[in-house]
């Protein structure tokens, strides 16, 4: 299709078919043909049916849907008199192909198709053909776009009895809207309709004839029967959803647009995933991370992980020496972040930073300054010398991503205080974290009294958490790491972006976590920020994840259970789309403004599954979750049908200093 030689041929049908088909039958309007000698009709259609993609009649795409002739797109187009700083809705995305045209004229368009196949194959077209910027939304669109409107002009693809009234509700003052009006068997003629003020003016444009224009209301075919009657919510459960869903089929072709439009006044944006170790996260945040970067002055990324470790990839990054050789994530679960997806990123912030001043220079942080990981580690391994239950019943607590959901084996405060293995456990496992914080800031005698005071408390609360099952350490953590994002935003001109995992990402008082009084990182976000905090859930489906079957095992290939019934991951599983962004402030707005219920905003809590780095098998063990009110715990979330398993970077080849960045032995 790229060949010059096809090019040209397909060039050339154009051409023959705007002079004949177009300009011969009286269509006069420069834009409006400039812009159908442009759009490449031959990649809307069927790949069998190329050949006859400049023939002026419908094709069939599918769905038993058609795209529209020609003559019919343009005569549309030219009706609704599209300007260049105009704001149009579609309604029948279908093929896309008209929503191509639509957008070469117009500033902004958004387009709504009913069958879901279509929208995926549409925003396919519409990406390929340079036309990515178009919103595209599966969901009826008989309902309009809420959320988007007022339209400067509203095309409606497909023919009803009566006009919705809820379209003509979503026209600017002076918008048209253009829609072929009569019964599906019978005659049909194109009305336009102008809105001025609180009247419209309707005017007959000749005979037609469309598809049906099928909605699923109570109300019936299309027909909204009074001005301020609110569509009865028919719908089954997942077509509501759906009419918030972004869908996208591969992370590569994920339109991210509309998500770097919502963050657009974003001073902190949160990446949660709900399940370790996979790849999908990891390139959809890369993607996200790339975008906020080039397009919103991002110039702070902070992971979820122990602050020495990110110094030395920051130091990687900006190609400085760390002041010590450290080997990076060495801890378990080292896979969450050495892993080749992760390290890809990393490498295009070396190469950003190498091309742009030090100023414009992107820095990377980790959340935890009490070095958590490395902390749990050493405390597990002195609590072993001390008392081998309790550390057994830590590590099996530790498996889990929020450990005192569900906790599990004996109660160890029961069995040996924690006051009386706390003082040794604590010393150890100070020295350690001092001696790697200071190998990341230069030496630890570097470390202001106030910082080794700070670091001593986390670390003593840390290690309290260890030893007796309770959300204090946590609690105590998210404090410091709310403490630590405030000083970074303070200090940003751009958005900080977060990633970390849902339990964190997510607003706590919209879930059963029990933080003792305490705010949850994303929590305490809203709770500084307002709307300025953007926070982001990821939910998986079904599929693999790398993981370790016990704590401290080794890293594996995991399968990911069945979602359970009535689960967020049941939800969005019965959508069938493979993966899709949601607009969750939009839901809520539109639920609170009466319109249908996408029962993710006010129907309560469900199930969530929340993984951290094990994945519990054999009989009787199930997967943590929270009961959440998903709209109430993010502002967008978004779904990943099928997971894949993050590539982990072994250790020895970060030693050898060939896999992943920043590998230096410490030797
Ligand atoms: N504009 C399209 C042609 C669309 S044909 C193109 O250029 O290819 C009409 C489309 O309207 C069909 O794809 C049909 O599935 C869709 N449709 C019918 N009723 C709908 C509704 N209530 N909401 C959204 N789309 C609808």
């Amino acid at each position: 299709m790229t060949d010059p030689v096809d090019q040209s041929r397909w060039a050339g049908l154009r051409a023959r078919m705007v002079a004949e088909d177009l300009e011969a039958r009286g269509l006069s309007d420069r834009r409006v043909l400039a812009a159908m000698s442009v759009v490449p009709r031959e990649r809307f259609v069927p790949q069998s049916l190329a050949a006859s993609a400049y023939d002026d009649r419908p094709l069939p795409i599918g769905e038993g849907q058609t795209i529209s002739q020609p003559y019919v797109v343009a005569l549309m187009a030219d009706a609704a008199d599209v300007g260049p700083q105009d704001r149009v809705l579609e309604v029948g995305t279908g093929s896309g192909y008209a929503a191509a045209v639509l957008d070469e004229l117009a500033d902004e368009v958004w387009t709504v198709e009913r069958h879901g196949d279509l929208v995926l194959d549409a925003s396919a077209a519409l990406r390929d053909t340079l036309h990515g910027g178009v919103h595209v939304r599966w969901s009826d669109g008989t309902l309009g776009w809420p959320e988007a409107a007022p339209f400067d002009a509203i095309v409606v693809a497909a023919a009803g009895e009566r006009i919705p009234v809820e379209l003509v509700d979503q026209l600017a003052d002076g918008g048209r809207l253009v829609m072929p009006v009569g019964p599906s068997d019978g005659p049909q003629e194109l009305v336009l309709v102008r809105r001025h003020g609180s009247t419209t003016i309707e005017e007959r444009l000749g005979q037609v004839q469309f598809v049906p224009l099928v909605t699923d209301r109570a109300s019936g075919n299309s027909a909204s029967v009074v001005a301020s009657a609110r569509p009865s919510t028919g719908g089954s459960e997942p077509d509501e959803l759906a009419g918030y869903c972004e869908p996208f089929s591969s992370i590569s072709g994920a339109d991210l647009t509309g998500l770097v439009d919502r963050t657009a006044s974003a001073r902190v944006v949160l990446l949660g995933e709900s399940t370790w170790g996979t790849s999908e996260f990891h390139q959809l945040c890369a993607r996200i991370t790339r975008a906020l970067v080039t397009t919103s002055g991002c110039r702070t990324i902070v992971i979820d992980a122990d602050w020495p470790d990110v110094a030395v990839l920051d130091a990687w990054c900006a190609r400085r020496r760390p002041d010590r050789a450290t080997v990076p994530f060495t801890a378990f679960p080292a896979w969450r972040w050495r892993n080749q997806e992760f390290g890809t990123l990393l490498s295009w912030v070396r190469g950003w930073n190498s091309e742009h001043p030090a100023s414009d220079a992107v820095r990377l942080v980790g959340l935890d300054v009490d070095a958590g990981d490395v902390l749990r580690a050493r405390a597990l391994a002195a609590l072993d010398e001390r008392d081998p239950v309790v550390a057994d019943a830590a590590r099996r607590r530790y498996a889990a991503a929020v450990p005192w959901i569900h906790p599990t084996g004996p109660a160890p405060s029961t069995r040996s205080p924690a006051s009386s293995l706390v003082p040794d456990v604590v010393d150890d496992a100070i020295a350690a974290a001092v001696d790697r914080l200071g190998s990341a800031t230069g030496a630890a005698a570097r470390l202001d009294p106030g910082a080794r005071r700070a670091l001593m408390d986390a670390t003593e609360a840390s290690v309290t958490g260890i030893v007796d099952a309770g959300p204090d350490w946590w609690s105590v953590r998210e404090r410091r790491s709310t403490e630590l994002l405030g000083a970074l935003v303070a200090a940003a001109d751009g958005p900080v972006l977060v990633w970390s995992h849902s339990s964190r990402v997510g607003d706590a008082s919209a879930t059963d976590l029990d933080l003792a009084g305490a705010a949850s990182l994303g929590q305490a976000c809203r709770n500084e920020w307002g709307t300025a905090a953007h926070l982001i859930g990821f939910g998986t489906g079904s599929g693999s994840v790398a993981a370790a079957s016990s704590w401290g095992g080794h890293t594996e290939v995991l399968r990911l259970g069945r979602s359970r019934p009535g689960s967020v991951e049941e939800m969005f599983t019965s959508t069938h789309f493979p993966a899709c962004l949601v607009d969750l402030r939009s839901a809520v707005r539109s639920v609170a403004a009466g319109g249908t219920d996408a029962r993710c905003g006010n129907s309560g809590t469900r199930p969530q599954r929340v993984l951290g780095p094990v994945v519990p098998s054999g009989p009787g063990q199930r997967p943590d979750e929270l009961q959440a009110d998903l709209a109430g715990q993010f502002d967008e979330f978004v779904w990943i049908g099928e997971t894949s398993a993050v590539v982990p970077v072994p250790v020895r080849s970060v030693i050898r200093r060939d896999r992943f960045p920043g590998g230096r032995s410490a030797r």
